[in-house]
């Protein structure tokens, strides 16, 4: 029997966690980090607590109660046995937070599978994040019963990446991972070969980003396997198409940048390279340089090691290094003990303060994420420009952030632009992609309207909405 339990990722928009059954073996599929479920309880001062070991999390629904998955030190931190692993592996489909981040939580021995860039891009995050209980996917710090245990160095979890064209067997399983287009490089779908057939699931993708190419390799592949069933993204489901392109995206900001006097401000998600090589490109035929934070650097080198990807590295004549202000407030190398990133990279010679930008304004594109505002008060912007490259708020917590965005703007007269497109099919992407592999069976996740679905699809593929919790038995 081949049995799919869907653990998260129901009737919301990420927090995969699919388990994926057949004979003995046992494969998750993706753990990520449900947003909107966490949302439903915890904010900014009200959060889990990690004194409670995993009880928390496990009480509030954020993940499953099942045996065989998690982490001893948590769980007898909330009172509990410690289990031996029951779990053959997870796979990882790509490195946002809502597909990964609570890897956080399983048992050292249950190895991990994913594409040579996004592990890239773990380590990125790992190198400039704080560390937290719902961040430590590469290793994490045992949370010992006694304190005098806390001092141990961290413990690695096994990783193991892949490339298309791979195969990789996982007991009765043979796993195909093959490349998709989606707003982070090192996103995979894969084509799933149990015992009684082949599963398919897409992770997060679209036909309208730079390399629709890759998605479309990938449900030429998935439909060769002659799918029993498929397990679909359904993010866009609601939206009939989409007229947004990173190319439109490209012309847009272009012409922003052309018109602009001052300095331009770019907020954008630096996980996603084609966006960064769109400003880029922006920044190079406009003479400006293109500055980014010390964070981002984390990414971009990571990024520039990756060749296939074609990115400069944070070294490059039209990079330039933000330094933010820390500490004293004096730029003293000392204020950035505590920053090893930062620390790290002090002999760069692309370094800038805010007041060297400041007086030049019109030379620079600033990536400037909305939690970093407070540096305008020493930016002084003057007859600038903000471009806002990010989706619109989906829910209350953001449209909050958002008004008080626009409170920033306003008080620095930060004229504001929009240009994005989205890392997710359209609802007409979507007809396109299921009609091309053509499964017996589609189960739609990773949206808020999984009904929606049955309007889309030819008749003779059946739609299963999958409950959370609930276990579906493939043939
Ligand atoms: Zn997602
Ligand atoms: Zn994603």
């Amino acid at each position: 029997m081949v049995g799919l339990t869907f653990y998260g990722g129901v009737n919301e928009i990420g927090g995969n966690k699919i388990l994926l059954e057949d004979k003995d073996t046992k494969v998750f599929l993706d753990f990520g980090i449900g947003f909107g479920t966490r949302g439903k309880f915890f904010e900014e001062f009200l959060t889990p607590r990690t004194a409670n070991g995993i009880g928390d999390f496990l009480v509030m629904g954020l993940i499953p109660d099942i045996k065989g998955v998690y982490r001893n030190d948590l769980l007898t931190h909330y009172g509990r046995e410690p289990e031996e692993p029951d779990i053959d592996a997870v796979v990882l489909s790509h490195a946002h937070a809502d597909h990964a981040n609570y890897i956080s939580f399983l048992h050292e021995d249950i190895p991990i599978y994913c594409g040579e860039t996004a592990k890239l891009i773990l380590e990125a995050v790992e190198e400039q994040s704080k560390r937290d209980i719902e961040n430590e996917v590469l290793n994490f710090k045992r949370r010992p019963l006694f304190r005098k245990d806390y001092r141990k160095p961290p413990v690695e979890r096994t990783f193991k990446t892949f490339r298309t064209g791979d195969r990789i067997k996982i007991g009765s399983l043979e796993i195909e991972p093959v490349h998709v287009d989606h707003s982070v490089p090192g996103a995979y779908g894969f084509i799933i070969h149990t015992s009684e057939g082949a599963v398919v699931y897409t992770g997060d993708l679209r036909l309208h980003g730079n390399s629709p190419q890759l998605t479309l390799d990938f449900v030429e592949k998935a439909k060769e396997s002659k799918p029993v069933a498929m397990i679909t993204e359904g993010t866009r489901i609601d939206v009939e198409k989409d007229n947004s392109t990173e190319q439109t995206v490209y012309n847009t900001a272009k012409r922003i940048v052309n018109d602009s006097r001052g300095l331009v401000i770019a907020d954008f998600n630096f996980k996603d390279v084609d966006r960064f090589k769109t400003f880029y490109k922006i920044a190079a035929e406009s003479n400006r340089k293109l500055v980014i934070s010390f964070k981002h650097a984390c990414f971009l080198e990571r990024y520039a090691s990756d060749k296939k990807l074609n990115v400069p590295d944070s070294n490059d004549e039209n990079i330039m290094l933000f330094k933010p202000k820390l500490g004293t407030g004096t730029y003293d190398d000392g204020d950035y003990s505590n920053y090893k990133f930062i620390k790290n990279r002090l002999n760069y010679p692309n370094i800038l303060t805010a007041d060297e930008i400041r007086r030049k304004q019109n030379e620079y594109i600033l990536v400037l994420n909305f939690w970093y505002f407070n540096n305008l008060v020493d930016l002084k912007p003057e007859n600038s420009v903000y471009i806002h490259s990010l989706s619109e708020p989906f829910n209350e917590e953001m449209e909050i952030s958002f008004e008080r965005m626009k409170n920033w703007l306003d008080h620095f007269n930060l004229k504001s632009y929009r240009a994005h497109c989205s890392g997710h099919a359209s609802r007409f992407e979507l007809r396109k992609i299921i009609e091309g592999i053509n499964p017996e069976k589609l189960y739609p996740i990773h949206t808020e309207h999984p009904e929606m679905f049955r309007d889309i699809v030819p008749g003779d593929i059946g739609v299963d909405i999958p409950l959370k919790d609930g276990v579906y038995e493939i043939k």
